[in-house]
């Protein structure tokens, strides 16, 4: 084995552009992204089939403008319900706090969804399978990563037989989850935000939806609202998921016995104020978590990056650990092709995290802060608690943060932050129209005055140019100009009202100086065994 290792370390070309460690949600959407950038990838995943442990159950818009993206939200849509309010209510049931998530957001999507995890993550498996140079290996184990000058040897157990293999690629990406090895290689430490509470989540299929949550009915007696019962006995969560699942988490007290929770007699017996009759109800899972929050305190050492829980950590009060996974990914997938392709310099991956770190740092620090709200176990810090917020509820609107300074590199806002996704006249969205790529969208008297050299810059730069009329004409007034560039992973590079402004803004795409070498991705993956 060494000895094959020693002669692959020497081969010229390395055996596919990128490995992906782990085949999680945020490995399956980043092998999909590289596949239709026409990156040859191998993906290594230790477990033989999808995780089955209960976790995510919600996405926001933005996530699912990314399987838009990939070309499979029409796949997901019928797999999902969509979600309205969180409603944060004390032990006498009274409204604390309202998390609105209601109606179409500017994504172009409902603003949050809910679904169960290990359907959502087959939906991504079967859209790998679309890309013949993605090389899903199953029951590989990922246990050394040697690092060279020009690409990085993994070295992994075939868990099936046992024998021990090696493949070659130009960048790493760890997508191995929160215990990541690819992070343990990088020399990464975790930052702990400091929360990490037991909770037992339960998922339950019912005949019919629970009685005793009236306060999560609509207008039409249907349940759709989450709960979180601020309860300082024992803090509690309820989810309507799609179809007859219904998710509930219960904190555990320092009397509970871990081991014994998850015990059917004890779920049943935490289940009993929403009388549910195990004749007629199915638990499916029910598993002891801690909710950590951290984050690593580097995602990139030279051809070793970290995406996912690998990178950070979120108590899931907000919805939004794999969201933020999937964020890190759509923010790094375009790069990566980017530089493969040798359109632009290796310094546009020092930009991922420089972008991402701070972005994800504001989802966890609010996680964290409704965290100490809904945990409250002190009676007295919970009267307290009340009495502040029975009188007057709080509501919280989705947080959309702006980018670190990465590529916009502090430019004034809205560079940096969230591109808005309107109809065109057509009636088709914008991201169908522009594919993966950047796109100018500016109303037709900015595009009348475009001096000729800088059309032809568009053109080498591949931007897609669209038109604004209608409600996308809308959006640029309500951003208050006459034009914005939109990066592949719909995030603003910069607006402009004049071409030299928008010059500008093109000027801060990263491009490769036109005597750099012509670097060619690699063709296929070389099968290692
Ligand atoms: C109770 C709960 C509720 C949650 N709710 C939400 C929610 O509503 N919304 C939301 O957005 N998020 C939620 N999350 C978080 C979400 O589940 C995670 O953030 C997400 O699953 C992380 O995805 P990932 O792909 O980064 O990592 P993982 O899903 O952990 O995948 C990592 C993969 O890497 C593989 N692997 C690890 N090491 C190796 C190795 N050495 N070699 C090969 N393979 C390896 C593992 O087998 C695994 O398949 C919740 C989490 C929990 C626990």
């Amino acid at each position: 084995m060494a000895k094959v290792a020693h002669e692959r370390d020497a081969m010229a070309a390395p055996d596919v552009d990128v490995a992906v460690i782990g085949y999680g949600p945020v490995g399956a959407m980043l092998a999909n992204l590289l596949g239709m950038s026409g990156l040859s990838v191998v993906v290594l995943e230790r477990e033989a089939s999808v995780y089955h442990l209960p976790r995510a159950v919600s996405a926001d818009g933005e996530a699912l403008r990314l399987f838009q993206t990939i070309g499979l939200a029409d796949e997901l849509l019928p797999r999902l319900n969509t979600s309205r309010n969180i409603r944060h209510v004390n032990a006498k049931g009274q409204l604390l706090l309202l998390l609105t998530r209601a109606g179409i957001g500017p994504e172009g999507w409902n603003n949050a969804y809910r679904f169960y995890q290990p359907e959502l993550e087959s939906i991504l498996r079967a859209g790998v399978a679309r890309f013949p140079l993605v090389d899903v290996r199953l029951r590989a184990d990922a246990f050394a990563l040697d690092e060279h000058a020009d690409h990085v040897c993994v070295r992994y157990e075939n868990l099936s037989s046992g024998a021990l293999d090696v493949v070659t690629a130009r960048y790493v990406i760890g997508c191995d989850g929160a215990r990541s090895t690819v992070r343990r290689f990088m020399g990464a430490a975790l930052q702990d935000l400091r929360s990490h509470e037991r909770w037992i989540v339960i998922d339950m299929v019912l005949e019919s939806p629970p009685a005793g949550v009236p306060e999560a009915h609509d207008e039409n007696g249907v349940v759709v609202d989450a709960i979180q019962y601020c309860d300082p006995a024992r803090p509690t969560t309820f989810i309507p998921m799609p179809g007859k699942r219904h998710r509930w988490e219960f904190m555990l007290m320092p009397q509970d016995d871990a081991a014994a929770i998850t015990r059917a007699e004890s779920v049943y017996a935490l289940l009993a104020p929403w009388n549910i009759d195990p004749e007629k109800s199915e638990i499916e899972r029910a598993v002891v978590y801690t909710f950590h929050s951290a984050l690593a305190t580097w995602w990139r050492r030279d051809r070793l990056l970290l995406a996912g829980d690998s990178a950070h950590q979120t108590p899931p009060f907000l919805g939004q650990g794999m969201c933020s996974g999937l964020r890190d990914v759509a923010n790094l997938a375009w790069k990566l092709r980017d530089v493969i392709l040798g359109r632009a310099p290796d310094a546009l991956l020092d930009t991922y995290q420089s972008e991402r770190m701070e972005h994800v740092r504001a989802f966890i620090e609010l996680a964290v802060e409704l965290g100490r709200v809904i945990q409250t176990t002190d009676l007295e810090k919970a009267r307290q608690r009340d009495h502040d917020l029975v009188a007057n509820p709080t509501m919280l609107r989705p947080i959309m943060p702006r980018l670190g300074p990465g590529l916009h590199n502090n430019a004034s806002a809205p560079a940096g932050a969230r591109a808005a996704q309107p109809r065109l006249v057509d009636g088709s969205r914008l991201d169908d129209r522009v594919g993966y790529r950047f796109a100018l969208l500016a109303k037709a008297h900015l595009l009348e005055t475009l001096p000729t050299s800088l059309r032809k810059q568009l053109d080498d730069l591949d931007i897609a140019v669209v038109t604004a009329s209608g409600e996308a004409s809308d959006y640029l007034t309500s951003i208050a100009n006459e034009g914005v560039v939109v990066r592949p992973d719909r995030y603003i590079l910069g607006v402009a009202s004049t071409p030299e402004e928008l010059e500008g803004v093109v000027g801060r795409i990263p491009r490769m100086a036109t005597n750099a070498p012509d670097i060619q991705p690699v063709r296929g993956a070389a099968s290692s065994s």
